[in-house]
């Protein structure tokens, strides 16, 4: 999460903390950030805040979820654990973990059709991967051979790696463009 701060602060925006339901009418954008997905799913139920973001997500809050942040943001999720939830909001269906043992964390260049070049440098822990993308969804970026690791849906962003930690920031100048406009 400090890593989002530090780079949205660096972009000019002001950064608060979602605690309680009522931190979300401060807000003009939510990020969902890396973490450990069924943590964070159990946290957002015990503070009351899974229907107060799920309602915000349905009103056209901009989101930007990465890594946890984008199990968090799918509609179906695969090797969940058991009982787990996502606030949902992406026509997609995601993996957890999906990258195995030996490949659990690496970096590597992607190319980003909508952001243009140059190709950005990620960061993948333990990342999931897009099994699938339904129609309502689009895919922002994939691996070379094909792996989906971003996608978007109206005002939601979600990225299997971690731009925050490698210095693009060309991500969140885009999520911060829609919170702007919201
Ligand atoms: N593996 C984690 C999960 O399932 C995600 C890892 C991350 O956010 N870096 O939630």
């Amino acid at each position: 999460m400090r890593e989002h701060a530090l780079v949205l602060e660096g972009l000019g925006a002001r950064v608060s903390r979602v605690r309680r339901p009522a931190d979300l009418g401060e807000i003009d954008g939510l990020v969902l950030p890396g973490g450990e997905s069924s943590v964070i799913d159990k946290l957002s139920r015990a503070f009351g805040l899974q229907l107060p973001i799920r309602e915000q997500i349905a009103k056209g809050l901009p989101v930007l979820g990465t890594c946890a942040g984008l199990i968090l943001l799918a509609d179906r999720m695969r090797d969940g654990i058991p009982g787990q939830e996502s606030f949902g909001g992406l026509d997609v269906t995601v993996r957890r973990n999906a990258f195995g043992r030996q490949a659990e964390s690496f970096e590597g260049e992607l190319d980003v059709v909508s952001l243009g070049p140059p190709s950005i440098r990620a960061a993948f822990i333990r990342g999931p991967v897009v099994d699938e993308v339904g129609p309502r969804a689009h895919v922002l970026a994939a691996l070379p051979d094909g792996r989906v690791v971003g996608v978007e849906q109206d005002a939601l962003m979600g990225l299997s790696f971690h731009p925050e930690i490698t210095g693009e920031t060309r991500f969140h100048e885009r999520f911060l463009a829609r919170a702007a406009a919201a």
